[in-house]
Order: structure tokens, then C-alpha cells, then sequence
């Protein structure tokens, strides 16, 4: 990136704000994307970049990425990211994550935040002692809690729309699952899928967490890099990202892809190359979107309410087949449809939204 306001230009930013306090040696970036469907949402990164311009960077890209992702889940939110520059394995945290609360509830509601790579629910907490616009938080604090196991569910309800649209069928009983990655979104997919009768075959870089699924549930397990060469019906990465590149596409023999994983794709080309291959992808961002919608359906309608998160969640399923028919309709890959499909939805609303409530001058 040569010029900060060059880059906002070309992906059309509203804010971004630079927070210092040299005594508590604390610098933050917080970024705003687009406003047009409701207030910027997206959580608090926490990392050691080489230069402040890579860390603005990256505050300026995972706030687009959050515009999309809840514009293409129907969420009335938009995009915004805080990355703060630092060690994320610092111990004195109360003191910088109350300061952020505070550069936070400065702006009134305008940026909500949330836990990231690199931050803690503890962190969460220490934000929410300056602001209330803070989600990932306990339900002791009036948040939603764990929201992995509705992140499993957003992905298993992506995955059945993939399935409707391979077999003609979205029962998953009898469909053969490789699960890559046994963590907090992984082994919630194991529990939910075994309820549904899929076959599944699991792998993890940590043995102990394979051997705990093994014993629990009925899975085959492989090595790590195995699992690319497992013969199945759907794989889903709930790992890293840049799994799918030219080399594990060589290798996989799946119709069907739909995991939480974030940035699945290693290039965007890659999207593309899976569509010719003949297999139906599921964008990540349309597939694991299941844990923030539940988490802020409380900041929209006011309460945690499991039965209407838990619905709101479910529609990942009809988010699928939409992005399915704009896929049909212009004739591109589902990467290229959910992205068009964010963007009318935005361009869409920012016409209703043209309307005054109130007429007074
Ligand atoms: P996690 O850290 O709890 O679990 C990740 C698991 O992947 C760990 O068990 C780790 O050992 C394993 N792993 C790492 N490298 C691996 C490899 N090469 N092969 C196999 N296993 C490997 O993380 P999580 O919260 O379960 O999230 C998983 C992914 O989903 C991440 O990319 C995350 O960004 C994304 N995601 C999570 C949520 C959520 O609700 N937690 C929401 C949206 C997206």
C-alpha cells in the first residue's frame, strides 16, 4: 500500500482512526468499511506487524471482509476491524483493552468490536468495563457465550445447501465427511454431523484431540496431510487458511467443500479452478458466518435469544442457494456470486435507506 488515502479510495473506506498512549505503550488501529447497513461490526486483532502501514493494512482488509460477510448473511451491520500493535502474549492487558474501550465508546455505537486472533474473552471483558460496544462476551455479561458450536452449525447448514444442489438430497445420513481441524468449531462439526449419520474421518495436528474423537464417536482418523487424499463426498477445513491451492486441489477427490476455516482459498484463482474441477464450494465467509450472527442477533432485536439466533443461523442454508442462483444467473464461480450478492444487497438498502424518517428540515 503507497498512500493510505489512495487505498481507502479504491475500496471505498469511511474511517480510520489511529489510538496511542505512549505510557501505556499501547497503539491501535481501528478501521471502517461501510456503515450503510448498520453500525461496523468485526472483532480486535492483536499481533506484531513489521510497520505500522502492514498493520493499517491489515485493520483496512479484514474491515472490508467484514462489510461482506455480514451484508451476504442479512445482517444489519457493516464492516469495521481493530488491530493493535503488539505482542498478543503480553501480560499487562487490563490497562490496553480498557484504553481501546474507551477510544471505542468514544465513537457512540458507530464501531462495535469483538474477540480476534490474538485477544481473549478476558480481553473482551476488560473493553466492556469503558463500553457497551463489545460482542464475543460470557452470558454472565449479558453476551451469547460459546459460539463455536453455532459456527459448526452455519457450516453443516452451508453444507446441506451444497448437497441439495450436488445429489439432489440435503440429507447428510450416510454422506462420508473429511473433517480438517478438531478445535472449538471442529469437534462441535464431529458432534453435529455423527447426530446426522454422516461417515466421517477426522484428522488434527494434535493426536490427543483425534484420539479424544475416536473414542467418543465412531470416525476414522489419517495423518494430517493424509486427509487430502481421502476419497469422500464433502471435506471441511476447520484449520487454516490457504488450503485449497494447486497442490491439495491436485490431490482431492471431494464434490463438495464447506468449512469455518477463514481464507480456505490460497488465491482467488483458486476459486475458480475448483468450479472446473466440478466441485461446489461453499465461501468461507457464507459458511462460518453461523457464530456472529448469533452472537449480535442481540444487538439488533435486544436480548439473547437462543431459538432466533439459532433460526437466523439456519438461513445460511437459503444464503446458499441464493448465492447458487447468482452463480446460474451470470455465470461465475459461488466466490464471485456470495461477493455480488453482499454488494446488491448493500447497494439495495442504500436505496431504501435514501427515505427521511423524519421530515422536519
Ligand atoms: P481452534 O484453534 O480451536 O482449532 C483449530 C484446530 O486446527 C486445532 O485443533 C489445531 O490443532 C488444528 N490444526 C492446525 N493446523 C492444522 C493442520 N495443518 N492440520 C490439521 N489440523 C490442524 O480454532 P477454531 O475456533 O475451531 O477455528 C477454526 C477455524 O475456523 C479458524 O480458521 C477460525 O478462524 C475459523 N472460524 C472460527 C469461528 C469460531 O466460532 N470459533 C468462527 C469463524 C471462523
Amino acid at each position: 500500500m503507497e498512500s493510505i488515502f489512495g487505498y481507502m479510495e479504491s475500496y471505498d473506506y469511511e474511517n480510520l482512526l489511529l489510538c496511542q498512549d505512549k505510557a501505556l505503550d499501547f497503539k491501535a488501529i481501528i478501521a471502517i468499511h461501510d456503515t450503510t447497513l448498520g453500525p461496523a461490526a468485526g472483532g480486535c486483532r492483536m499481533w506484531q506487524y513489521d510497520s505500522e502501514m502492514d498493520a493499517i493494512e491489515d485493520a483496512l482488509r479484514l474491515a472490508r471482509g467484514m462489510t461482506y460477510k455480514y451484508a451476504a448473511a442479512g445482517v444489519n451491520l457493516g464492516g469495521g476491524k481493530t488491530v493493535i500493535m503488539g505482542d498478543p502474549k503480553r501480560k499487562d492487558r487490563e490497562p490496553i483493552f480498557r484504553a481501546l474501550g474507551k477510544f471505542i465508546n468514544r465513537l457512540g455505537g458507530k464501531y462495535i468490536t469483538g474477540e480476534d486472533v490474538g485477544t481473549t474473552l478476558q480481553d473482551m471483558e476488560y473493553i466492556r468495563m469503558e463500553t457497551e460496544y463489545v460482542v464475543t462476551l460470557p452470558t454472565y455479561l449479558g453476551g451469547a457465550g460459546d459460539i463455536a458450536p453455532m459456527t459448526a452449525f452455519g457450516v453443516i447448514r452451508a453444507m446441506q445447501a451444497c448437497c441439495k444442489r450436488v445429489y439432489g438430497s440435503d440429507n447428510l445420513e450416510g454422506k462420508r465427511v473429511t473433517v480438517q481441524g478438531l478445535g472449538a468449531v471442529g469437534h462441535n462439526v464431529i458432534e453435529q454431523l455423527h447426530e446426522l449419520g454422516a461417515k466421517l474421518v477426522v484428522t488434527d495436528i494434535d493426536p490427543e484431540k483425534i484420539e479424544a474423537m475416536v473414542a467418543r464417536y465412531d470416525v476414522d482418523k489419517v495423518d494430517p496431510d493424509a486427509i487430502y487424499d481421502v476419497e469422500c463426498d464433502i471435506f471441511c477445513p476447520c484449520a487454516l487458511g490457504a488450503v485449497i491451492c494447486d497442490e491439495t486441489l491436485a490431490r482431492m477427490r471431494c464434490k463438495i467443500i464447506s468449512g469455518s476455516a477463514n481464507n480456505q482459498l490460497k488465491e482467488e484463482r483458486h476459486g475458480g479452478l475448483l468450479e472446473q474441477k466440478g466441485m461446489v464450494y461453499a465461501p468461507d465467509y457464507i459458511a462460518n458466518a453461523g457464530g456472529t450472527i448469533y452472537d449480535t442477533d442481540r444487538l439488533c432485536v435486544g436480548g439473547v435469544s437462543h431459538k432466533r439466533g439459532k433460526e437466523k443461523v439456519s438461513r445460511i442454508y437459503q444464503n446458499m442457494e441464493r448465492v447458487f442462483e447468482i452463480a446460474n444467473r451470470d455465470k461465475i464461480s459461488t466466490c464471485l456470486a456470495a461477493e455480488r450478492m453482499a454488494e446488491e444487497r448493500i447497494r439495495k438498502i442504500a436505496e431504501v435507506k435514501k427515505y427521511v424518517d423524519d421530515l422536519k428540515p
